[in-house]
């Protein structure tokens, strides 16, 4: 018996395209789909999704030419467990699974793939010229170290604000300006999305969608972005368990779609009443997360921090927990933080984000390699 959510796994032999073709119409029948990781004779398919109806269609699949297996499988996240069960009780462990997203400018950044993703810009977009400027400027820094694989643009334009009466965000207005920030510099662009009605619209436009940390557990939103198909950022509740996290990342690959980033972006705990740090950052969960999912797991420096000093430092402090990537709020110019309606004081200047990013890449050349060793990885 399986006491845990179930999955599916086919080993079928290799270039026996006609049974894998056949598996793909009928996962796509039940609304699932299918991932295929490569092994030496046999090609394994995991069925991807909410599979209890797919698994009804277990003996058929046993009876399709090349397979040789088609299992059972379980486990608390099924869809992005890294060791999931059979029951007889065997473990099947997958790699960690990249999650890539295209940019106009035909470059692919590729998180979880061994190298630091760089998702930098402002909190929100505000107003067009600083949009522009800020692309601009990300994408002469880009290639100026040889990285536009590895850089993408941040904006707001739907803003989750504590108060009814702070400025929300100029809402598709500032997708059009985000919009016009990749037309700009061919960079690709992460925005919110807080309305589950909402995302159809915004999936059109934006390269990546965010799920924010006050909607970490707003499963209607998590089910329609895994719906649209598009690569997310889900951020984790700031009070949040990481197995609430990692539900939370089900609901979405539940639809279909794997293409999850998970961020951590700081807790709320006792400590944080001081006002020296705005949330607690928890970079544990950082290693925590790529031990337990195959999901990519990135760092935002910026909330915890509330206080653009310190975000350089939480920012380097990530990369000892192998995060994958940032995700960092910056200011096209000092002049503007005055002006700036969210998050100003955190906001750090392109100046020095830059000098960051020559930081994480040395420490990338010089450290990363002797952490990789002595954690095992
Ligand atoms: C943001 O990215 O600006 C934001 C609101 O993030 P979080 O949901 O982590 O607070
Ligand atoms: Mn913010």
């Amino acid at each position: 018996m399986l006491d845990a959510p179930t999955a599916m796994l086919i080993e079928v032999e290799k270039g026996n395209e006609t049974t894998l073709g056949h598996i793909r119409d009928l996962a796509g029948r039940y609304g699932n789909r299918v991932e295929l990781s490569d092994g030496s004779l046999y090609v394994t398919a995991w069925i991807i999704g909410d599979t209890r109806a797919f698994e009804t269609r277990t003996d058929y699949l046993r009876g399709l030419p090349g397979v040789k297996r088609a299992w059972r499988v379980a486990a608390e996240y099924k869809n992005i467990a890294r060791v999931v069960r059979s029951e007889d009780g065997r473990a099947h462990v997958r790699e960690r699974r990249p999650v890539g997203v295209r940019g106009l400018d035909g470059h692919v950044r590729k998180f979880g793939a061994g190298k630091h993703i760089f998702i930098v810009g402002p909190d929100s977009a505000q107003d067009l010229q600083q949009v522009l400027t800020i692309a601009r400027a990300a994408k002469a820094m880009a290639e100026k170290f040889g990285i536009l694989d590895r850089v993408m643009l941040r904006g707001g334009a739907f803003k989750p604000r504590t108060r009814p009466t702070d400025w929300r965000g100029h809402g598709m207005k500032g997708v059009a300006m985000l919009d016009a920030g990749r037309e700009e510099s061919g960079l690709p662009y992460v925005t919110e999305v807080m309305d589950h009605n909402l995302v159809p619209e915004m999936a059109e436009h934006a390269d990546m969608l965010q799920i924010g940390t006050r909607n970490a557990q707003n499963f209607d939103l998590h089910e329609a972005v895994g719906r649209a198909g598009k690569p997310a950022i889900l951020k984790r509740g700031f009070g949040n368990e990481a197995k609430e996290w990692f539900y939370a990342a089900e609901y979405i690959a539940n639809q279909g779609n794997l293409d999850i980033v998970l961020c951590e972006r700081g807790m709320k705990t006792l400590y944080t009443k001081g006002g020296y740090c705005r949330f607690h950052p928890d970079f544990n969960v950082i290693t925590h997360c790529r031990k337990e999912t195959i999901l990519p797991v990135i760092f935002d420096p910026s909330h915890p921090a509330g206080d653009h000093q310190i975000v350089g430092q939480n920012m380097i402090a990530s990369l000892a927990y192998l995060a994958d990537g940032t995700i960092t709020e910056t200011l096209h110019e000092e002049g503007f933080r005055e002006q700036q309606l969210c998050d100003a004081a955190q906001a750090l200047s392109m100046e020095k984000y830059s000098r960051l990013v020559e930081a994480v890449l040395e420490f990338e050349q010089k450290i990363t390699p002797i952490l990789r060793e002595v954690s095992d990885e």
